[in-house]
C-alpha cells in the first residue's frame, strides 16, 4: 500500500469505507428483518393455535372434542397440532405428528402463557414449536402444541439475504468506480501542475501554472509554486547577469595584460619598454585582484557568510579610523573631509565588514567630489539604532540611476568610472554588508549638488524583525 499511487490508495480507502458502512447497515437491517419475520410467523402460529383452543369449551366430553378436532385439524398444509390432557396423555395429534414425539416444555405444570421453541426433527428439518397450557370452561387442564416448518421463513429470509448481498456487491462496484473517478478528478489538477513543473527548466522559467481558483488548496499550491518560480527566475537571471558581467570585467584587464606581453615579446626591446610592460601588467593585476576580492566578498555574503555579526564594534572610532586612511586621498584631491563622529557608540557586528562599508562610501564620496568641495561624515545615536551619514557636495547621481545604484556591476557612466577604477561592485558590497547586519542603506542625490548615503544599523545583538521597524522610525526622523 505504501508504494501505491495516491489515486489507488484513495480508491481503495473510499471503497473499503463505503463497503464497511454498507455491510454494517445491511447486517443491522437483516437482523431487524429476521426478528420481524419470526414475530410475524409466531403471531400466525398463535392465531392458528387459538382456533384450536376455541374448540375446547364447546364440547362437554373429551370424545366429542377429539372428534371435532380430528375433523378440523388432523390435516393442515403448514401447521400440525397436538393436545394433551392434565395427565400428559395425548388426546389429539395431527396426522403428520403420528410418528413424532414433540418435546414437552421444561415444566408443563408451571407453564404460563405461550412458550416458543426451535427444534430440529431428523430428516425433516427445522421447526418452530408453540406450547400453551390452558383450561376449558369446565376447569379441565390441557397442553396445546403446534409446530410449523421453518423452511418457508428461512427461504424468505434467504431471498432477502441474497438480494442484500447483490445490492452490496453492486454498491461495492459503484463505490470503487466512483472512488476512482473522484480520486482522478481531485488529482488531475495536481497532475497538470506536475506536468508543467516538469517542463519548467532553467530555460523555460518564464512559464507559469494556471491558477483557476485562488481560494482552494490547489489554487494556493499553484500560486505558491508560481511565486517560487518568480523568485527562481529572478535569481537565475541575476546569476546569469552576474556571471556575464564578472567574465566581462575579468576579460578587460586580462586582454590588456596579454596584448602588452605579446607586443613586448615580438622583438628584443629596451629595458625601459620591459619596465613599462611590467608596470602595466602590475596595474592590471592589482585591478584583477581587487575585482576578485570584491567577487569573493559578495559570494561569501550570498552564501550567508559571515552568518551573524559577532563583535562589539566601537563604531565612532571605526569611522574615524577609515576616514584617516582616506584623508591623504582627499587632501591630494583638494577635497575637505570633515568628521562629526564624537558620540561614543557600540554596535554588534563584524568590524572588517563595517570598515569596508564605510571605506567604500567615503572613497566614493571623495572620488566623485571635485576639488574645493567637501565630504561630511556624521554619526547620530538613538536608543536602538545608529545612523551614519556620508554626504558630499560632488557631482551627484541622476534620479533615473538611483533605484539601480546598489545593483552588482552597475555603473552610471562607464568611461567616467573606468578612469576612477571601479567595477560597479562597491555599493552592492555595501548593501550586502548592511543587510547582514540587519540594517538599511538609503541614498538621496541631486546631480551637480551632491549625494547623501544614510546607513542605519541596530545597536545591539539579537535583533530581529523589530529592527526593520526601528530603522523605519529612524528614517522617519529625517
Ligand atoms: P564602483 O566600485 O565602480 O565605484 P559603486 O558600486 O561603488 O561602483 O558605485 C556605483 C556607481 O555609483 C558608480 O559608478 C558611481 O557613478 C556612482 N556613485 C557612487 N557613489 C557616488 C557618489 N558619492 N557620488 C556620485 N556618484 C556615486
Amino acid at each position: 500500500m505504501k508504494r501505491w499511487p495516491i489515486r489507488w490508495k484513495l480508491t481503495v480507502w473510499n471503497t473499503a469505507v463505503l463497503i464497511l458502512i454498507l455491510v454494517g447497515f445491511a447486517s443491522a437491517m437483516l437482523v431487524v428483518l429476521r426478528g420481524h419475520l419470526y414475530e410475524r410467523d409466531d403471531g400466525v402460529m398463535a392465531e392458528e393455535l387459538s382456533e384450536l383452543l376455541e374448540e375446547l369449551g364447546r364440547y362437554a366430553t373429551e370424545k366429542e372434542l377429539v372428534q371435532q378436532l380430528e375433523q378440523r385439524f388432523s390435516i393442515h398444509s403448514h401447521y400440525y397440532f397436538q393436545l394433551l390432557n392434565a395427565d400428559g396423555a395425548v388426546l389429539f395429534r395431527s396426522r403428520f405428528l403420528s410418528k413424532i414425539t414433540l418435546p414437552m416444555p421444561p415444566h408443563p405444570e408451571e407453564l404460563r402463557g405461550r412458550v416458543f421453541q426451535d427444534l430440529y426433527l431428523p430428516r425433516l428439518g427445522h421447526y418452530r414449536l408453540l406450547s400453551l397450557a390452558t383450561r376449558n370452561s369446565q376447569g379441565m387442564a390441557f397442553l396445546a402444541q403446534v409446530i410449523t416448518p421453518r423452511a418457508t421463513l428461512d427461504n424468505e429470509f434467504r431471498s432477502y439475504l441474497w438480494m442484500t448481498l447483490g445490492l452490496l456487491s453492486l454498491g461495492g462496484i459503484v463505490a470503487a468506480i466512483s472512488g476512482y473517478l473522484l480520486a482522478r478528478w481531485a488529482l488531475d489538477p495536481i497532475n497538470r501542475i506536475i506536468g508543467i513543473a516538469e517542463r519548467i527548466s532553467a530555460h523555460t522559467l518564464s512559464e507559469r501554472l494556471e491558477v483557476t481558483n485562488s481560494r482552494d488548496e490547489l489554487g494556493r499550491l499553484a500560486a505558491t509554486l508560481n511565486s517560487m518560480f518568480d523568485r527562481l527566475h529572478r535569481s537565475v537571471d541575476e546569476m546569469r547577469r552576474f556571471s556575464a558581467d564578472a567574465a566581462h570585467e575579468l576579460r578587460s584587464p586580462l586582454a590588456v595584460m596579454r596584448t602588452e606581453a605579446e607586443v613586448v615579446m615580438r622583438n628584443t626591446r629596451s629595458l625601459s619598454i620591459y619596465q613599462r610592460a611590467i608596470e602595466v601588467n602590475l596595474e592590471e593585476t592589482k585591478r584583477l585582484s581587487e575585482l576578485v576580492d570584491q567577487l569573493l566578498t559578495l559570494s561569501r555574503h550570498d552564501a550567508g557568510l559571515p552568518s551573524e555579526p559577532q563583535d562589539d564594534v566601537q563604531l565612532d572610532a571605526l569611522i574615524r579610523d577609515v576616514a584617516d586612511r582616506l584623508e591623504t586621498l582627499a587632501v591630494d584631491k583638494g577635497v575637505t573631509l570633515s568628521i562629526h563622529c564624537d558620540q561614543p557608540c557600540i554596535v554588534h557586528g563584524d568590524d572588517i565588514g563595517l570598515s569596508q562599508l564605510f571605506f567604500n562610501l567615503i572613497d566614493n564620496a571623495v572620488k566623485y567630489t571635485p576639488a574645493e568641495q567637501s565630504v561630511q561624515l556624521s554619526l547620530q545615536v538613538s536608543d536602538d539604532h545608529v545612523r551614519v551619514v556620508v554626504e558630499d557636495t560632488g557631482i551627484g547621481i541622476p534620479a533615473e540611476h538611483l533605484p539601480r545604484i546598489f545593483d552588482r556591476f552597475y555603473r552610471i557612466d562607464y568611461s567616467r568610472n573606468r578612469d576612477l577604477g571601479g567595477a560597479g561592485l562597491g555599493l552592492a558590497i555595501c548593501k550586502s554588508i548592511v543587510e547582514s547586519h540587519r540594517g538599511e542603506i538609503l541614498v538621496t542625490s541631486e546631480p551637480g549638488r551632491g549625494t547623501r548615503f544614510v546607513v542605519i544599523l541596530p545597536r545591539y545583538g539579537n535583533i530581529d524583525s523589530g529592527n526593520k521597524q526601528g530603522a523605519r522610525n529612524v528614517r522617519s526622523m529625517e
